[in-house]
């Protein structure tokens, strides 16, 4: 039985290591701002579509001011399939504007910076910050980890600032990235919302939801 302590979440940690391998962030990117773009074309939208989207986006927008003097509308047509593209694409463009104005160009390394972008929550921030930039200011937590990390008892909230202010007090900070990428794949490929497999899931001996039947 899982407790809701550091030693426990570094089994869970140690057990995903070596049952997963090597895990990165699945969003192609080669800078910071094609990051933070990828990241909130990604809200509600998979990771492979947001991918193929970015492949021809990153091609006609090649540095943040093609961003900022963006024509929205083109810009839209880029994004139509990552869904609510309309408020997507105001977001991108602005906050390529203020960093422009705000930060030189350069997309700010300080949580506290990048909330002040548009469309930008603690999950995107913590994205940003730590694959751009390699800084663990907290967790990332989206769908995945809010599901799972209840399933583990890691947590007993639903609000993802919850969830994650939980978890920082017991993952290791030195995982704090890593945390997220292991819960994903692990909630992409095996622990997955409507059919949770727990036969072959490499946490079901010390999982206490893996009796929930198949
Ligand atoms: S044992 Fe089941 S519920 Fe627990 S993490 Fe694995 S698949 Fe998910």
């Amino acid at each position: 039985m899982i407790k809701n302590n550091k030693q426990c979440v570094l089994k869970i940690i140690k057990v995903l290591e070596k049952d997963l391998g090597q895990v990165k962030c699945a969003l192609n990117f080669s800078t910071p701002f094609e990051l933070l773009t990828a990241v909130i074309l990604s809200a509600q939208c998979r990771d492979e579509r947001v991918n193929k989207i970015t492949e021809n986006l990153f091609k006609r927008y090649k540095n943040i001011s093609d961003y900022a003097n963006a024509d929205i509308s083109e810009f839209e047509n880029y994004i139509k399939s990552a869904g609510f593209f309309r408020n997507k694409a105001k977001n991108i463009i602005k906050s390529a504007k203020l960093i422009i104005d705000m930060h030189n160009g350069a997309v700010p390394h300080a949580m506290e910076e990048l909330l002040k972008l548009p469309g930008v929550a603690r999950k995107t921030a913590n994205v940003v910050l730590g694959n751009a930039f390699g800084k663990a200011a907290g967790i990332a937590v989206d769908t995945h980890v809010i599901r799972i990390a209840n399933l583990l008892k890691l947590t007993k909230y639903d609000d993802p600032v919850k969830i994650e202010k939980d978890l920082m007090k017991i993952v290791p900070k030195e995982y704090w990235i890593k945390f997220s990428f292991y819960i994903q794949v692990l909630g992409r490929r095996i622990c997955k919302a409507r059919n949770p497999n727990h036969e072959i899931c490499a946490l079901n001996k010390i999982c206490p939801s893996a009796h929930i039947a198949n």
